[in-house]
């Protein structure tokens, strides 16, 4: 039972083990591919995001660096101008400015309202204003006035998409382009303007280095627009002659900040020294009033955690810098800004990135599983064919062979897979030529059997015939003689026909042995029993009885012949002539006893003792004679 299921199990177990080692392989893939994935999907989010924010830096640098082209520019047509051998008189000067009430020396009104100078070409828009505490004597401050108007001028009406331009001094005095409004003449009086955060931040005791500053970032609600202002002192030979600026509308990244931003992300604008600019959320409000807020006053962690890291990140030569914002769960790219020390940061979710990784590993999950499926079915086809369609060939040849039936096989080779090309194909080989060496050999065997058996036969037939004959005399024997008796016996009980026992005894035989030797005994004794059964008929049959005794058992009813025959048995013993020369005949005489059948005789023995009965009576009566039963 075993043998038989075990092809079955084996394919099972293969296929089982394949199964398990796919699932596994499967899985581990999945696994590793999950985490290259992941990582290549971060790493090409965050370098697409890199991408993404250096063309934001690049978009939002432009306004900051075409201010800083367009104060280039005004700076080395003023120092030009400067040192060139440009003249005029105090009342050159004197029929452009004048000095009002209040000792406030301020542009006429004709440069605000316009007019065209044959020197000048087209002035319109530009006011100046120097306040009361500055009277204008010093030739060198007409001087730096008059040029900046002229610049100022030139430039004011071409540049006022980038910012309205003017030009402070540190006198105290400002020449503006700001066609909407003649601020130049109605500024107070006593204004200070130099002592105001952005004319003071040019100020060589304020800033030494005299780099640009971009300072006073405000919101102007009336039309909605935030300003910084960019301011370039400009210093010739040690003296600080003027501040061409320019009030740099920053509503394009203001805007782009909003409506730009990746789907998921927040974007901010923060100041390297700490302060919120923009922000997407709940303190835009706050900044519209403000400005800038402080980090450290709006004390919102995430913000303050943010700075912090950007401050401690070293950006890249693009000056891109991206941090891993762990406590947020973000990731920050930031840019810094070449105008304003600010930072362009976009804060994107990690949640974002694991979720894209998750999607390509689930792709990478289906796909793993579809083509461990395909294999599965490749191996079920492959196990079905070359190892279970094989093994139960062999199995159910085996169970010919089990049954006897090697012939079957033989004769059908086909049931055996003798075409596989491998360890099964030569084992079904080996099969088939044990199966015919078997079959050889049982042939072999069968035959040798049959003529053992036959021999054997044939000697149990001598054998049983030779337990039943005398080896000296050649006729039955004793045992052959009780066998016999006692079926006649029960015949007749039966019914059938009669029968005669004869009982023979050779006359004075111990005299023959005595006087002629025991071997001449033994011959005279079997021509004795010879001549007994060559007298009878073949349906009678004689027994050596004992010793020298002989019986004889006639199967017939018939008296007379029965008497005959012993007469004539008799006769013929006397009639051989054997001599004897211990009998008075001289020659060796038989004397019998005959007896028929009666049911008188319970027994055989009854009967055998009436026949010796006669043969004694035989012996008494002088011997050489047959004594029948007299009773009858
Ligand atoms: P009787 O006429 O009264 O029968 O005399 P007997 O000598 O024949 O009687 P007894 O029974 O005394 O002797 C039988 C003898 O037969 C004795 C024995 O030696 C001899 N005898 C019996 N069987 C054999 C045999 O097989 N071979 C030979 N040679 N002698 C035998
Ligand atoms: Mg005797
Ligand atoms: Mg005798």
């Amino acid at each position: 039972m075993d043998v038989i299921q075990r092809p079955q199990q084996l394919s099972r177990q293969i296929l089982m083990k394949v199964l398990l080692l796919g699932v596994i392989i499967v899985s581990i893939a999945t696994i590793v591919c999950y985490f290259i994935i992941y990582d290549q999907s971060k790493q090409r989010s965050l370098a697409s995001l890199r991408q993404y924010m250096l063309e934001r830096k690049q978009l939002e640098d432009r306004v900051f660096i075409d201010a800083h082209n367009d104060l280039s520019l005004f700076r080395d047509e003023f120092l030009k101008l400067y040192r060139s051998d440009m003249d005029f008189t105090d009342d050159d000067f004197w029929t452009m400015y004048f000095v009002d009430a209040d000792k406030a020396t301020r542009m006429k009104e004709r440069f605000f309202s316009g007019f065209i100078n044959k020197h000048l070409g087209r002035s319109w828009g530009v006011t100046s204003f120097i306040g009361n505490n500055q009277p204008v004597e010093d030739r060198d401050f007409m001087r730096r006035l008059l040029i900046a108007y002229i610049l100022v001028n030139r430039y004011g009406p071409a540049w006022a998409s980038t910012g309205m331009l003017h030009a402070s001094y540190p006198e105290n005095g400002i020449t503006i382009f700001s066609p909407d409004a003649p601020w130049g003449l109605q500024a107070e009086p006593d204004l200070p303007m130099n002592e105001l955060g952005t004319i003071k931040a040019t100020l060589q005791s304020v800033n030494p280095e005299r780099k640009p500053v971009w300072t006073g970032l405000y919101y102007d609600e009336t039309v909605d627009r935030w300003t910084i202002t960019f301011e370039m002192p400009v210093d010739y030979e040690g003296r600080h002659l003027v501040n061409p600026s320019l009030d740099v509308h920053l509503a394009s990244i203001m805007r782009r900040l909003d409506s730009d931003s990746l789907e998921g992300t927040n974007s901010y604008i923060i100041s390297k020294n700490g302060f919120l600019v923009a922000h997407p959320g709940k303190l835009r409000d706050e900044l519209k009033r403000q400005g800038t807020l402080s980090l450290d006053k709006i004390g919102d962690p995430d913000l303050t955690r943010m700075y912090q890291e950007l401050s401690h990140a070293t950006p890249d030569a693009d000056g891109i810098s991206i941090v891993e914002d762990d406590d947020g769960g973000n990731y920050l790219i930031a840019a810094e800004l070449s105008g304003p020390e600010w930072w362009l940061v976009m804060a994107l979710p990690e949640t974002l990135l694991v979720k894209e990784a998750h999607q390509a590993a689930r792709i990478v999950l289906l796909f793993g599983f579809l083509l461990f499926v395909a294999y599965y079915v490749a191996v079920c086809v492959v196990i079905t064919r070359h190892v279970k369609a094989p093994l139960r060939s062999l199995q159910e040849a085996t169970s010919l062979v089990a049954k006897g039936e090697y012939n079957t096989v033989i004769q059908s080779p086909q049931l055996l897979p003798l075409q596989q090309k491998n360890e099964i194909g030569q084992l079904a080989g080996m099969f088939l030529n044990m199966c015919q060496e078997i079959n050889d050999a049982q042939s072999n065997l069968q035959g040798l059997v049959d003529s053992r058996t036959q021999e054997l036969e044939a000697a149990n037939i001598q054998l049983r015939r030779l337990s039943l004959l005398d080896g000296l005399t050649g006729i039955h024997n004793r045992r052959s003689f009780d066998r016999d008796i006692g079926a006649v016996f029960r015949q007749v009980q039966n019914g059938v026909e009669s029968f005669f026992l004869m009982l023979i005894d050779v006359d004075h035989f111990k005299a023959f042995n005595d006087i002629h030797g025991h071997a001449a005994g033994d011959v005279a004794l079997r021509t004795v029993a010879q001549l007994v059964a060559g007298n009878i008929r073949k349906e009678d049959r004689a027994y050596r009885y004992g010793g020298e005794e002989i019986a004889v058992i006639f199967n017939t009813g018939d008296e007379d012949a029965a008497y005959a025959c012993g007469e004539r048995i008799v006769e013929a013993v006397r009639g051989a002539a054997i001599e004897h020369r211990g009998s008075p005949h001289g020659l060796v005489t038989i004397s019998a006893g005959m007896v028929r059948y009666s049911d008188r005789f319970q027994t055989v023995t009854d009967m055998v003792n009436v026949a010796d009965a006669c043969l004694y009576e035989a012996k008494s009566s002088g011997r050489n004679c047959l004594v029948t039963d007299a009773v009858e």
